[in-house]
């Protein structure tokens, strides 16, 4: 754009820049996060200090998990589901028993909070509480037998204590949720 006056050619820029610097500013920032070599200074940085991070790394991973109840709970039912089938690919643990995860936030979060549906002692925290398997997914001989044993009306929450002792044995009572 040709200008008499160069002091209103240097005032048009200024205007200019001004207008558009918090959109020059994002394209910086997203060029420079994009780029290989930041990508691997994070990597490098990470592995070298992942060893003395590791205890605020595990401390940042569990108030996510203790933020977000319904998802621990999917997860871990995944991975009960998981360990139990024998010689399977698993891939989609839940799906494969046709739950989702809200399924199982919708069935386990009712739990939270209240007593242990096993010894009625304390209150059940996402900490404290763990999933049980009514009918204990150790009585399972197939992997058939393993889905069943998955079905929502099976599972619930009880204290780390009464799981543990209970073992593999069948609960005598089923407990609707709360
Ligand atoms: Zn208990």
């Amino acid at each position: 754009m040709p200008f008499k006056d160069p002091d209103a050619q240097a005032a048009y820029w200024r205007r200019y820049h001004d207008r558009n610097r918090a959109r020059r500013n994002a394209q910086a920032r997203r060029r420079w996060h994009e780029s290989p070599r930041t990508r691997e200074y994070h990597r490098r940085y990470y592995r070298e200090h992942r060893v003395e991070n590791r205890a605020r790394e595990h401390a940042a991973t569990e108030r996510w998990r203790q933020a977000r109840p319904e998802r621990e709970l999917a997860w871990r039912l995944r991975i009960a589901i998981r360990k139990s089938l024998t010689g399977h690919p698993y891939p989609g643990a839940l799906r494969l028993v046709g739950l989702t995860p809200e399924d199982v936030a919708h069935r386990l979060l009712p739990f939270l909070g209240g007593p242990c549906p096993e010894c009625r002692v304390g209150v059940l925290t996402l900490r404290s509480a763990e999933i049980d398997h009514i009918v204990p997914l150790a009585s399972a001989q197939t992997n058939d037998e393993v889905l069943q044993l998955n079905r929502l009306d099976n599972l619930r929450l009880i204290c780390r204590r009464c799981n543990r002792s209970k073992g593999a044995r069948p609960s005598l009572q089923t407990v609707p949720p709360p």
